[in-house]
């Protein structure tokens, strides 16, 4: 049973404090509208959050066909039952000003109609440019909106079905970074931290990552280790005073877009000080040496002037990441949207590598997403990747794909780089693209050069259906609307930051004659005739369980497997973390475990003596510098980490 709460006024609510390597306490939040008691409840029905990408686990309250409230579920793995104010309210608002009934263009203007004429128009459209003008007329502009099911059917279609490479989303300007990032780091896409990490670490960066605000369940829980035993230090990266600022040990309010020079800074410091694990570098990575030459210059004096704030400060964080023996960092907004995007949140990622700070716990990265959902774009193919994290450019990954959606190798597309939004849009802006399929997102608000897009939009040279659940700028310019809907109005699967899948099942029926997304694409795809090599319908699947086991096989031996998930099991377990397969039936907790994923050693911090190349400064006067991967000594016991054995130390 859950209390009800204010969470506008008291945002994180009570603390309850916890030691490290302990379990958050669970508290359950809980709301329900004016007038109705928990008595009055006649169902709870279970699924997560999806409004920020900490996907919190919550139980939705029917009563009478209707909403009346939300509660998070103690269970779940990631908010043990607490609901921020998004989680907790921001559902009210999907009871109104809904789109109810499909919109068509008539002279100009959009009228309502009913579904058949609707959609026959989109197919009549689609299937004339499709046997004129072939797969490169059309396009599929997405969001982070979707669900697992309908991403990945969107995927068949577009990929399989049409064969155009024209499908990215609005992750594009939003945590694309997030992605390139890790596939400039580890080779793949895919979050190696837990937020269990957080009950572990030792110290929590957070870099452009306003976490206060954003995500508030997640605030919740790092404000519960710092109000506990041995908490951990923090660390802010923000130009402006916020919350997270206030309780940090460090603050660096660096001028909006040095972001690179003072990860430059911080990784020279960790090389300098002598802080690298050097085994796992030599062990996991590649590059090292180049890196080293990269920031040879990047003092915290010359990042200190880029930045606009203290050298001591720069090293004052340097230290704590080098000297902490777990340590979570998290990435958002304030790096992905500004100067040099990937290039920083590499460096976040370089940061861990070079401390060996993977694949235990405590010790993690989280690139954040602005939705839980936006990671499945991702994941399923509606953006540049193929399904299941392949690759266009990798012939086994095409003919992996050709084969689980029976088709022929060349109606992939993998002759050239896929297309990004940009492109997209200037390819309609021609007619190149000459039909566009715009899904949960509004880039007539969202996309630069706004003038110039709605020109795009409202022209006769392309063809734009938008489905949606509201009437935007967007829906607008569109010569087709279909009314979608929403959470809790629908059963699908979303995967969350730290690669948890929560399953949503279907509280109440969509308003009016709004359909959920997947069986408009399956209404869609059946009209086109779209169909495999044997003649078969393609999509191959109905329901929503069966989207999500065709998704599942599609994800067999792939880094994100959900081979070993079920929607029963999620029912009733609530999140688990992919990967989730026959070997790791309850889902796997941090990605690139190691044999040698151990504490790192602390070292005492050397003195700030110039060192030549390949050796580093110690604190002992009489040998100032040292060979720069000479193992580290003079600790106090307490200080001595236990994989660091006593022969191996020496005195500097
Ligand atoms: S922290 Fe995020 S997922 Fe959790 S309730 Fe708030 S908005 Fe929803």
């Amino acid at each position: 049973m859950g209390s009800q709460v204010d969470r506008v006024a008291d945002i994180w609510g009570e603390r309850t404090p916890y030691e490290r390597d302990s379990s958050w306490p669970a508290r359950v939040d809980e709301f329900l509208v004016d007038g109705v008691s928990e008595a009055e409840v006649q169902r709870w029905v279970r699924g997560a959050c999806l409004l920020c990408s900490n996907g919190c686990g919550i139980e939705v309250a029917v009563r009478d066909g209707t909403i009346v409230g939300v509660r998070g579920r103690a269970e779940d793995r990631i908010n043990h039952g607490r609901l921020g104010p998004k989680g907790l309210y921001g559902w009210q608002g999907q009871q109104r000003d809904r789109l109810t009934a499909p919109l068509i263009r008539e002279q100009g203007r959009l009228v309502e109609t009913d579904w058949d004429t609707a959609i026959g128009r989109v197919v009549e459209r689609s299937r004339a440019l499709l046997d004129s003008e072939r797969p490169l007329s059309h396009g599929f502009f997405t969001s982070g909106q979707l669900m697992i099911e309908e991403f990945y059917t969107l995927a068949a279609i577009g990929k399989g079905g049409i064969g155009t490479p024209h499908m990215d989303g609005n992750t594009r300007w939003c945590t694309a970074t997030a992605a390139a990032a890790f596939g400039e780091s580890f080779g793949c896409d895919g979050q190696p931290g837990s937020y269990t990490d957080i009950d572990h670490c030792d110290a929590i960066f957070l870099f452009g990552h306003n976490v206060a605000e954003t995500q508030s369940v997640l605030w919740a829980r790092i404000l519960d280790r710092l109000d506990g035993p041995n908490p951990p230090r923090l660390v802010c990266v923000d130009p402006r005073r916020t919350k997270v600022a206030e309780r940090a040990e460090v603050h660096l309010p660096i001028l909006n877009g040095t972001n690179l020079a003072l990860m430059n800074a911080l990784v020279h410091e960790i090389i300098a000080a002598g802080d690298v694990d050097r085994g796992y570098v030599d062990a996991h990575t590649i590059g090292y040496d180049r890196l080293v030459e990269v920031v040879a210059d990047a003092t915290p004096e010359w990042a200190g002037q880029i930045c606009g704030v203290d050298p001591a400060e720069i090293r004052h964080a340097a230290e704590i990441f080098g000297t902490s023996e777990r340590v979570v960092s998290t990435c958002s907004m304030g790096f992905y949207q500004s100067h040099q995007a990937t290039a920083a949140a590499c460096a976040v990622n370089n940061l861990h590598l070079l401390r060996g700070m993977l694949g235990r716990p405590g010790a993690g990265i989280l690139q954040m997403n602005g939705q839980p959902s936006a990671q499945n774009n991702r994941e399923t193919g509606c953006g540049p990747a193929l399904p299941g994290f392949r690759n266009w450019a990798n012939l086994e990954h095409v003919q992996e794909l050709a084969r689980l959606w029976n088709v022929a190798v060349d109606k992939i597309p993998h002759r050239a780089p896929p297309t990004h939004g940009m492109e997209l849009f200037q390819l309609a802006e021609t007619g190149s693209i000459g039909f566009l399929w715009i899904s949960g997102t509004n880039p007539a608000v969202s996309m630069p050069d706004l003038n110039r897009v709605r020109r795009i939009l409202s022209g006769d040279q392309c063809f734009v259906v938008v489905s949606d659940a509201y009437a935007t700028e967007t829906t607008e310019l569109a010569d087709v609307v279909l009314p979608s809907a929403l959470w809790a109005e629908k059963t699908g699967t979303f995967t969350n930051v730290d690669r948890t899948v929560h399953l949503q099942e279907k509280a109440v029926n969509p308003p009016g004659q709004a359909r959920g997304d997947l069986e408009i694409f399956l209404d869609y795809a059946r009209r086109m005739g779209l169909t495999d090599r044997d003649g078969r319908p393609l999509p191959a699947w109905e329901t929503s369980e069966q989207a999500f086991r065709a998704w599942q096989a599609a994800t067999a031996d792939r880094p994100c497997d959900y081979t070993g998930l079920s929607y029963a099991q999620l029912h009733q377990v609530g999140g688990v973390q992919w990967p989730c397969n026959p070997t790791h039936p309850s889902g796997t907790e941090r990605l690139y475990v190691t044999p040698s994923s151990r504490p790192t050693r602390r070292c005492a911090r050397p003195s700030d003596t110039t060192c030549p190349p390949g050796r580093r400064p110690t604190r002992t006067p009489a040998t100032p510098c040292i060979p720069r991967d000479a193992p580290c000594s003079r600790q106090s016991p307490s200080n001595r980490p236990t994989s660091c054995p006593t022969s191996t130390t020496r005195s500097d």
